[in-house]
């Protein structure tokens, strides 16, 4: 890549950043495609955040994701919001054009599963109920899910996410409970979707037990945890007959889908994900 006079400008803002994937995400894209575009990310103290995106107007930078802890803060600063991302309350994804700001983490999460599996008409149970639960529910119910349980370990949580759902008339069927009764949940569930960080390095020997042994063949299995790639979750799925969802291609996806906002063309995701396994050591 070579930066020149007219190089434009799309990057992470966040706090830190120096860990993120992004970077060499994004401009493996723009390698792809001989896009006249470079991705930098910037660590923005949450006390600066106003000046950062008033500043980024000011210097014509295109586009930018937001990580923590900016997602919730960052609205503020914006002048128009995206319907779901509005109700989920988060943004991760800004278009200068419009000063607009977009979730794409659900879009990732269901794009993802949507490799295997349509959402439309499925039984989906979640486990979680913090920010990525949150996003991903919204937009599993934006795609056509039949139902939706929201299950979780402080079960208030779920059921206020349950009641958040509801209202946004989205799907009509939604519930909330415990995790720990994971198990009786699953045998009717067509998806799972797993937004708990358990099995997570450095504890990658975790799996939240009370499930492993109630999946089945018909179904689909996701675990938005990335590293390790495959997660004991994902390996007992595996050997249940279900089908394996990886954490990476929601990364994957909700990149494309920032990248598309930015540009208005379709991402080469091939080369985004390869970009991504070289960057965490995966085949
Ligand atoms: P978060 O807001 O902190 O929510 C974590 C959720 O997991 C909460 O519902 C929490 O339950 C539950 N939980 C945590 N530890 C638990 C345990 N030991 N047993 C049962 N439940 C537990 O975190 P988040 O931002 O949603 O992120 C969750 C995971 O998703 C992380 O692993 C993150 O890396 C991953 N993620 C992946 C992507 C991707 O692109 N693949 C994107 C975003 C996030 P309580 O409410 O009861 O505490």
């Amino acid at each position: 890549m070579k930066i020149k006079g007219s190089t434009n400008i799309v990057g992470l803002i966040g706090h830190p950043v120096e860990h993120s994937f992004s970077p060499p995400m994004h401009n493996a894209a723009f390698d792809e495609l001989g896009m006249d575009y470079a991705y930098v990310a910037f660590d923005v103290n949450p006390k600066n955040l106003q000046s950062a995106i008033e500043g980024a107007k000011s210097l014509n930078i295109r586009g930018f994701n937001v990580t923590i802890p900016h997602k919730i803060e960052v609205m503020q600063f914006l002048d128009e919001i995206d319907e779901v991302a509005s109700l989920i309350g988060a943004v991760n994804t800004i278009d200068f054009k419009n000063l607009k700001g977009y979730n794409t983490d659900g879009i990732g999460a269901v794009k993802a599963i949507e490799e295997v599996s349509s959402i439309k008409n499925k039984n989906v149970v979640v486990a979680g109920a913090g920010g990525a639960s949150r996003a991903i529910s919204f937009y599993l119910a934006k795609y056509g899910a039949e139902s939706l349980t929201i299950l979780n370990r402080n079960v208030d949580k779920a059921q206020g996410l349950a009641g958040d759902v509801s209202d946004s008339g989205l799907i009509n069927d939604v519930n909330a409970g415990s995790i720990s009764e994971i198990g009786r949940y699953l045998a009717n569930a067509d998806i799972l979707v797993d937004t708990t960080p358990i099995g997570m390095h450095p504890n990658i020997d975790d799996a939240p037990i009370a499930l492993v042994g109630d999946m089945h063949e018909d179904l689909v299995v996701f675990d938005a945890v990335y590293n390790p790639n495959e997660t004991v979750l994902l390996k007992e799925a595996i050997k249940a007959g279900a089908k394996p969802v990886y954490g990476i291609k929601m990364l994957l996806y909700q990149g494309a889908e920032s990248f598309r906002i930015w540009t208005g063309r379709d991402a080469p995701v091939d080369a985004m994900e390869k970009a991504l396994k070289d960057t965490l050591n995966l085949e």
